[in-house]
């Protein structure tokens, strides 16, 4: 490539970030480092109404969270005014824009009278014959009036790089508004503008922007910039083949991240959205995504989400995160849910998330799976402590036995040496010994192995549980 890549990432700040905007956001990313290019991150705020602060740094932040540094911006659109303005008047005074003053109840009647004969609905162009003059004079006496685009009317084509050539016939479209007023730009305009401007090279966007394309090409020729090339990305769709939408659940990338997925499964995953690296491999690390990332392995058909993959991968990114960084990672979660883990000393942390290191597929499972660790008294049906049909009288017989093997133990109080124990005592009736002891320990139907969880509660945690179970059990 001659010029250097400049690519961009674009959201407008309505609503929280999500997983088909973050897509986007990485292939932008990964083409713009393939190439020893740039990413530029341009916040389109134009939208007064629907633009708010907080979703612009719902989106930085996620982004930072991700590792997806970008290397120019944040741009605003709203701070941007005076250059817009600067076009927009460029436009007016070649005759390539118009002011329009036509009203709403007008413009209404016109599209219906349109879709009577069976036309589709456009702008008839009446204001294009009033005069600057006549159009001044009008702003003047602050009747409210738009700017429409004059629409030369012809055939637009452009190779997207994703689906080969891509043909509209515009006069299709009539004049369009590009701005609402010489103050308040619209994003088809914005757009043009600002591409040009941040020199971007590549335009990769969902492929719902098809149809603003052609207008913007007719823009940039009217305005004579270049056009950047363009590569529109395959919709994300749900399970049901559908559009992804809210109807799937909540998919927003703060979701995702508070439920704990770490950052590179949620990155592997969306890379695989769409783009197809061929053959088997489907791990990849950000730096192989680089390597490999190419425009031309980008597929046309909708990229089905498939969240139990995601799952299969946040599980192997947990799995392979050394124990130390994930007990950190963890941390936030156990500490959210109201575990007091100042008072835990780092190892034992460590081994409780060693523990359950092989299962888990976010870390936000943890709380969850891990919080009897952590409580001084358990709750739990006195019924599940019994095996299979045994008494009350059984099972508390059965923890007698097993407090027995525990308080026997000097060294090591290991969960090799427990186990040894344990299973020494048990004999042929393992579940008999064994379940009604996991559950005075955990106080769940399921957990890891008693072992393990007596060796991290310790000698004297272990003995009080199974004493309080026995009180449950004849009381
Ligand atoms: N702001 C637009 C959006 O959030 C994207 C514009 C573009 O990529 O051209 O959908």
């Amino acid at each position: 490539m001659k010029t250097s890549v400049r690519t961009r990432f674009a959201p407008s700040p309505t609503g929280p970030l999500h997983m088909g905007n973050l897509r986007t956001a990485l292939f932008n990313y990964l083409f713009a480092h393939h190439h020893k290019g740039k990413l530029i991150v341009r916040v389109e705020d134009t939208d007064k109404e629907r633009s708010e602060k907080r979703w612009e740094e719902d989106m930085l932040s996620n982004l930072t969270w991700l590792g997806l540094t970008w290397d120019e911006g944040p741009y605003r659109q709203s701070e941007r005014t005076k250059i817009y303005k600067a076009s927009l008047e460029k436009l007016l005074n070649e005759g390539k824009a118009y002011w329009c003053f036509c009203s709403s109840e007008q413009l209404a009647q016109e599209r219906e009278e349109q879709e009577k004969r069976g036309e589709a609905p456009r702008y008839a162009g009446t204001c294009r014959s009033l005069s600057k003059k006549e159009a001044q004079e009008k702003l003047k006496n602050g009747v409210p009036g738009v700017i429409r685009f004059l629409n030369p009317g012809r055939k637009i084509s452009f190779e997207d790089l994703v689906r080969g050539t891509i043909e509209f016939d515009t006069s299709l479209s009539g004049d369009f508004v590009i701005a609402k007023d010489s103050e308040n730009p619209l994003y088809n305009f914005t757009v043009v503008v600002d591409d040009h401007d941040m020199k971007i090279t590549h335009v990769i966007r969902g492929e719902d922007h098809i149809p603003n394309t052609p207008r913007q090409i007719l823009m940039q020729e009217a305005l004579g910039f270049e056009s950047p090339q363009y590569a529109h990305l395959p919709l994300l769709l749900g399970e049901d083949r559908t559009k992804l939408s809210k109807r799937q659940g909540d998919m927003s990338v703060t979701r995702f991240r508070q439920e704990g997925y770490l950052p590179e499964s949620i990155l592997n995953f969306l890379a695989l959205l769409g783009w197809n690296p061929g053959g088997e491999q489907e791990v990849f690390s950000l730096k192989e995504l680089v390597e490999k990332f190419s425009l031309d392995r980008v597929q046309k058909g909708g990229a089905v989400f498939d969240a139990k993959r995601l799952e299969w991968l946040s599980g192997h990114y947990i799995r392979e995160t050394p124990l130390e960084e994930l007990t950190k990672l963890a941390l936030p979660y156990l500490e959210k849910s109201g575990v007091p883990i100042e008072s835990l000393d780092s190892k034992k942390l460590q081994s409780i998330v060693q523990l359950f290191q092989e299962r888990l597929k976010a870390l936000g499972e943890l709380p969850e799976l891990a919080g009897f660790f952590f409580k001084t008294e358990l709750e739990y049906e006195t019924d599940l402590l019994k095996w299979k049909d045994m008494s009350s009288q059984k099972a508390s017989e059965s923890l007698e036995r097993a407090s027995n093997v525990l308080n026997g133990i000097v060294e090591p109080w290991s969960p090799e040496s427990l186990e040894k124990a344990l299973l020494e005592t048990a004999g042929e009736d393992k579940g008999g010994l064994l379940w009604p002891l996991r559950v005075a320990l955990s106080g769940r139907k399921a957990s890891p192995p008693p072992f393990d969880i007596a060796s991290i509660l310790g000698k004297n945690e272990a003995i009080r549980r199974i004493r309080h179970a026995q009180h449950l059990l004849t009381s």
